[in-house]
């Protein structure tokens, strides 16, 4: 637990412009957005930042703990302003994240932390399906698969 990331490692902190846009932008929406998505946001407000500058700064705020990354690695990691333990809600088709309409589920992280030896941090829980649009376009109805 007194890791320290890479990032704080004998480097006075300071939170740029460029960063504190990018941080605003991503608080702004609800839509977990992708590094892409942030720079297409970002660039309205700073036309001439880099998509290598949002990486960076991306990597930087979520080693603050100040975003949340969220998704496997396998697909393209998205970014959320949001801290707090919630849970995501991923469409299987179109790939859009939303924020499950649920609050949490008891104590999860008590019940593992006493089956292992971890020291538990946080824990992420995600839930997937097909969005509402994604069944109207696939002409699907109901609840259930
Ligand atoms: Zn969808
Ligand atoms: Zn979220």
């Amino acid at each position: 637990m007194n890791s320290k990331s890479p990032f704080e490692a004998g480097q006075t902190y300071r939170m740029t412009h460029q960063r504190q846009v990018i941080l605003d932008e991503i608080r702004k929406v609800k839509t977990h957005p992708t590094a892409d998505e942030v720079y297409e946001m970002v660039r309205k407000r700073l036309p001439r930042i880099s998509l290598g500058t949002v990486y960076r700064n991306l990597e930087i705020l979520s080693a603050r703990g100040l975003i949340q990354r969220i998704g496997p690695a396998s697909q393209q990691m998205r970014f959320d302003g949001d801290t707090k333990d919630h849970y995501h809600l991923r469409c299987v088709s179109c790939g859009r994240v939303e924020d499950a309409p649920m609050i949490s589920v008891g104590d999860l992280e008590g019940a593992v932390r006493n089956r292992s030896d971890y020291s538990i941090m946080g824990h992420r829980l995600e839930f997937v399906g097909i969005c509402p649009a994604c069944k109207r376009d696939r002409g699907l109805h109901g609840d259930k698969l």
